[in-house]
């Protein structure tokens, strides 16, 4: 059988990984030996050109190109444009970010909206290519990651980015699950263990706080930052480059876009560097024609212990997120058993021992951070394919299901990690004499009132009998299968009159959009043939 790939879907970068049968998971680089990609979107050419490019070579471009490069695109998947921190984005990204019909935020190319659903599926389709180039044979297949705190939109709007790469996706894993499976931290001891999985990459920091039992994975509480990751560490570095050529040649680079790109390039390489020397030498000839007839040329030496002072404020709000998530767990750091890292910038010595310090015991570390959550993808993926006769993983509701209560209350149903399938019931009766109809509201969320939650959908239950108030009584009946798909049964009980209601997860887009999508790109594909690399 064609095997099953593990995609990690990145804000900043994505990685797809196999397992051979019976094997451990390894990642697939691509043909030039790249592990990860730059989870980035051009569209170049001329006007509404639909020629793309993904990955490196869209990075490459970005600084020349900002309005028509799309990078992080999972920070608008299934989001609604009136979002506080879509808007944020919005706020600060070079390309324009619009309202969908539906309120969804869609990305704006020349005179051509486009949904994050499609802009994405370039670069699953070019994971695909990577894949298939590095197996040399089709893949049809994957498990793709997201986040723990992805709702059900945002899941199924990722989803949908699989269909339209062509992709059937097997299954959605939590990125923390992913990588607990790949740190085989199911296997430590029987019996229920609390681990912690701290995660910052390029763009984003989540942590989670776990319990892993019989292989069941369940996230407790996650918290983190979606404003603060390695591109903050970057950028203090260039502020402290463009200062220091400030201070000798009075100049400012800030407005030289191709010298900010250099910088840019060269401080996150010596960020890296810091990761395992003490210091560094960014070296960056030609940097700037000057106002004198010589050119500068930037030569600066930097230690560690001046990237961690100049990011001490950075690394201070690591703190907060994972007091919080403990707190919501109802546990605190001597209840954690392990803490795991995830993430490229977990390497930097200053933020291991940041972690070391919030949860009081040193972090497990894996040789390529930025490589687990996709090797733990894989490793689920093989277990799906029934190549391993490990216990299968069980899927978990993401969120509470509850109903609208009062004006604006909310009472869960189905508590957020209920085993799927699940199916609750709930008991009320109606609050006035002769009451006609119930109307019953779906939400789904954490927050105690409606506005903080998610609108699922609605039943209607009408010709109640007549009765005083509290006489007639309704039982709501509230499924949720192995597919995520809710239905809610409204049942009067002394006449056996019911009404139901089925909710699909939707990420946005209906079946007509994306056949549509996937159509147009047939068409247009055949016209001129796409170079997927
Ligand atoms: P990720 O989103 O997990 O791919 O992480 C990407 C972030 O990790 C970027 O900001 C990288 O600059 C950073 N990163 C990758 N490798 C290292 C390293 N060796 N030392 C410090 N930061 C790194």
């Amino acid at each position: 059988m064609a095997r099953i790939i593990g995609i990690d879907l990145g804000t900043t970068n994505s990685c797809v990984a196999v397992q051979d049968e019976g094997g451990t998971p390894r990642v697939l680089a691509a043909p030039d030996g790249r592990r990860t990609t730059p989870s980035v979107v051009a569209y170049t050419g001329g006007k509404n050109s639909e020629s793309v490019l993904v990955g490196e070579k869209a990075l490459r471009q970005a600084i020349t190109n900002p309005k028509r490069t799309v990078l992080g695109t999972k920070r608008l998947i299934g989001r609604k444009v009136n979002a506080k921190d879509v808007a944020w984005f919005a706020r600060s990204a070079p390309f324009k970010i619009v309202a969908a019909p539906n309120g969804d935020s869609w990305v704006k190319i020349d005179d051509t909206t486009k949904s994050p659903q499609e802009i994405a599926s370039h670069v699953l389709r070019h994971l695909r290519w990577i894949a298939e180039q590095a197996l040399g044979e089709p893949v049809t297949r994957a498990v793709v990651t997201v986040p723990a705190y992805f709702d059900d939109a945002q899941r199924q709007a990722t989803r949908d980015a699989g269909t339209i790469a062509g992709l059937d996706i097997c299954r959605i894993l939590n990125e923390p699950t992913a990588a607990a499976l790949a740190y085989g931290a199911h296997r430590v001891k029987a019996g229920r263990r609390i681990i912690a999985v701290f995660d910052l990459g390029g763009g984003t920091f989540d942590v989670s706080i776990m319990a892993v039992e019989n292989s069941v994975f369940e996230v407790l509480a996650t918290n983190g930052d979606s404003a603060l990751g390695g591109d903050d560490w970057d950028r203090v570095l260039i502020d402290f480059l463009v200062d220091a050529v400030f201070d000798e040649h009075r100049i400012d680079l800030s407005s030289d876009a191709v010298a900010m790109g250099r910088l840019k390039e060269a401080a996150e390489a010596a960020k890296r560097a810091l990761s395992s020397e003490s210091s560094t030498t960014i070296s960056l000839p030609f940097l700037h024609q000057g106002i004198g007839p010589d050119p500068i040329h930037l030569e600066k030496k930097i230690t560690r212990q001046q990237l961690d002072d100049l990011s001490s404020s950075l690394l201070q709000r690591l703190r907060e997120p994972c007091t919080r998530a403990m707190k919501d767990a109802d546990l605190s750091p001597s209840d954690i058993e392990e803490v795991l890292l995830v993430g490229g910038m977990s390497r930097l010595p200053a933020v291991q021992e940041m972690v070391e310090s919030i949860f009081q015991r040193p972090a497990s570390k894996c040789a390529n951070p930025d490589e687990v959550v996709a090797l733990g993808a894989a490793a689920h993926a093989s277990i799906l394919a029934g190549d391993e006769d490990e216990a299968t993983l069980l899927d978990v509701t993401a969120h509470t299901i509850g109903i609208k209560v009062g004006s604006s209350g909310f009472a869960p149903i189905i508590k957020r990690n209920s085993m799927l399938p699940v199916r609750e019931h709930k008991l009320f009766a109606t609050n006035i004499d002769d009451q006609e109809f119930v109307e019953v509201e779906i939400y789904q969320g954490e927050a105690d009132t409606i506005s903080g939650n998610r609108r699922l959908g609605q039943v209607h239950l009408h010709d109640l009998p007549k009765g005083k108030a509290g006489t007639v009584r309704i039982r709501l009946t509230v499924t949720v299968d192995v597919e995520s798909i809710l239905r809610v049964t409204a049942t009067e009980l002394s006449t056996g009159n019911s009404a139901q209601v089925r909710i699909a997860p939707s990420g946005g887009l209906s079946q007509e959009d994306l056949s549509d999508i996937v159509e147009q790109r047939r068409l247009r594909e055949m016209a001129q043939p796409a170079d997927p690399e």
